[in-house]
């Protein structure tokens, strides 16, 4: 997934025609700005999936504009786009974020939470929701093998919960960035997420992230 978030819309038709199928945005609000422009550019063919933090007011255009939402953190944010999906006639695709990390600005589901448990019941009766599996953010730090216990642990979490729920569906396990794809995929990733390694430095740094 090439994560486009701060791009301008000019550079993501550039990675389509270099082959990119898959984008990764972090915001509504911003998606929506470029989202005209690249009408008018033309994105054919390609997808794009929401990766940031989505506020429940927030998840009825969510569900509309984007292709996938791999963020989702909440039993109330599943049940709210859940709904939208279906107002839309559509089966959205979705990932579950796990917070590994004890870093307080990152989110997602916890890992040994009661709400993680009730999410995985109630999902199969979300019937515009298509869950696919599990992602999360690793702790930023200069040195990327930290990181590699916390890809461990979710590949771990997902064998686990794929044992305890046979009908609900863990392909994927969304993790790795620029810093530390290489062992993100030693440890099982079948999604990268990046962004600085192929677009170069983000032109204005966002607060709060790597
Ligand atoms: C920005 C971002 C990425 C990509 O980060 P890079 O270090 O630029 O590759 C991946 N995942 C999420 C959730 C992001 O917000």
């Amino acid at each position: 997934m090439a994560v486009s978030k701060v791009q301008p819309a000019e550079a993501l038709t550039e990675a389509v025609a270099s082959g990119v199928t898959l984008f990764g945005e972090n915001r509504v609000q911003e998606y929506e700005a470029k989202r005209e422009r690249l009408r008018a550019l033309g994105l054919a063919g390609a997808q794009v999936h929401l990766i940031g933090h989505l506020q429940s007011n927030k998840s009825a255009r969510a569900a509309q504009i984007f292709d996938g939402i791999d963020s989702v953190d909440s039993l109330r944010l599943a049940e709210r786009l859940n709904e939208a999906a279906g107002k839309l006639g559509k089966r959205l695709p979705v990932l579950l974020e796990i917070k590994l990390s004890k870093e307080s600005a990152k989110t997602g589901l916890d890992p040994s939470g009661p709400e993680l448990s009730q999410l995985l019941e109630r999902l199969p009766a979300l019937d515009h929701l298509a869950a696919h599996g599990l992602m999360t953010v690793a702790p930023f730090d200069e040195n990327p093998e930290t990181a590699r216990a916390c890809f461990r642990r979710l590949r771990e979490l997902r064998e686990t919960l794929a044992t305890e729920h046979p009908g609900l569906d863990f392909t994927e396990l969304s993790m790795g960035m620029s810093g530390d794809f290489e062992i993100a995929i030693e440890e099982g990733s079948t999604l990268v997420r990046i962004g600085t390694a192929l677009f170069g430095r983000r032109p204005r740094p966002i607060p709060g992230q790597p």
